[in-house]
């Protein structure tokens, strides 16, 4: 099989070592006679990969004591409903920066529950820039302040954090996390999707810091409140077993390649590559998104019409590469360039983008 250089969003590409492990094991795991999804996930087998998966994420992040991982359903969505449940029901209030389609989303389900102060809105720029992290000033009265660390959509990431004081910053992270080192204590909770950066769809990574558990309302029905989750384990109910066996083959991996900091370094080289390709042949591509905040992880950029567009798309196909259409809300091209995305994969990418804008431009 040729493999195709996979540029969508996500679900997005994983580790071939990762699937190649996962064709291994599926049928008969590690010698049991069954399949680990075939395998109750109260078994001495699950549990090891429970662990261990949440001992690697601990290890790569640096992970203080006072905090919990966990993993829950619902992707990162239903995160936008458990934050503001858990944390500012009964006339509570929080801060938000929106800064483009996901924070929009998550904002939209807050304000469902409680007050909600805009500190930013990114929509008179069309979400192409973000606020200085040093002039964020949250309230004081604030239960959280929400953000969107990377906008897998408009293609634009934080790349320093928010002084707040005693106002926690909970944070979106589907798209980013574990791409680069993170000061985990700066925040209250953290949370990711899976099918971006962390292995296949089903599973979202929460990391929670413990005091927060306490605020949790009692009121709550169980599968929302996390603090029965954090009480479990997150073994309350049936974990979605696949995901996160697939996950802990994924962090595995990272750690083998040296952690988090070598990701970043790795993670930076595949993004400049691109933007400077981008910035080189600045009369034929051009990036929307303000230079401060561009994202290292989803690459956003135009060319001169939407007829060129559509036939980059379909010439960057012949090459073996997918997933580089826009999202349909914003058009033009976007290349997710995720951990699992090899760098000769950007870099076949970068050749495509020379010898079509040379003979286009
Ligand atoms: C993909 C994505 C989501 C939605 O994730 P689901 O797992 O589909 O709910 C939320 N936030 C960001 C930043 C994303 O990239």
């Amino acid at each position: 099989m040729k493999r195709k250089i996979n540029f969508y969003a996500g679900p997005s590409t994983l580790p071939l070592t990762v699937l190649q492990q996962i064709q291994e094991e599926i049928v008969d795991y590690k010698g049991a006679g069954l399949s680990l999804i075939e395998t109750s996930h109260r078994s001495k087998e699950y549990d090891e990969v429970h662990n261990d998966a949440i001992t690697t994420i601990k290890e790569l992040l640096l992970v203080p004591d006072n905090y919990q991982i966990l993993f829950l359903g619902g992707g990162a969505t239903l995160q936008f409903s458990m934050i503001p449940l858990n944390f500012i029901s009964g006339r509570k209030e929080c801060d938000f920066i929106v800064s483009g389609a996901w924070a929009k989303k998550a904002y939209s389900d807050a304000k469902k529950v409680g007050k909600v102060n805009v500190l930013f809105d990114g929509e008179k720029d069309s979400y192409t820039t973000l606020p200085d992290a040093g002039s964020i000033k949250v309230n004081p009265g604030s239960e959280y302040l929400h953000i969107t660390s990377n906008e897998t959509i408009g293609g634009i990431q934080f790349h320093e954090w928010p002084d707040t004081g005693n106002v926690p910053i909970i944070s979106d992270m589907s798209s980013d996390m574990l791409s680069r080192p993170l000061p985990v204590k700066k925040f209250g909770l953290i949370y990711a999707g899976a099918q971006k950066n962390l292995g296949p769809a089903g599973v979202t990574l929460v990391i929670i810091r413990k005091d927060l558990l306490e605020k949790c309302p009692d009121s709550l029905t169980a599968y929302l409140n996390y603090s029965i989750h954090a009480a479990k384990n997150s073994i309350y109910n049936t974990p979605p077993v696949f995901s996160i066996y697939a996950m802990k083959l994924v962090v595995e991996r990272i750690k083998k390649m040296g952690g988090l900091g070598e990701m970043q370094k790795v993670n930076e080289r595949k993004a400049s590559l691109l933007y400077d390709c981008i910035d080189d042949l600045k009369d034929f591509y051009n990036c929307p998104v303000d230079k401060k905040y561009r994202s290292k992880m989803n690459v956003i950029f135009r060319l001169p019409n939407e007829d060129l567009e559509k036939r980059f798309v379909e010439g960057s196909a012949g090459e073996g590469m997918l997933g580089l259409k826009g999202h349909r809300s914003v058009g033009g091209i976007r290349a997710s360039i995720y951990n699992s995305m090899p760098e000769d994969g950007v870099e076949s990418l970068v050749q495509y983008m020379k010898s079509f804008a040379r003979k286009n431009g």
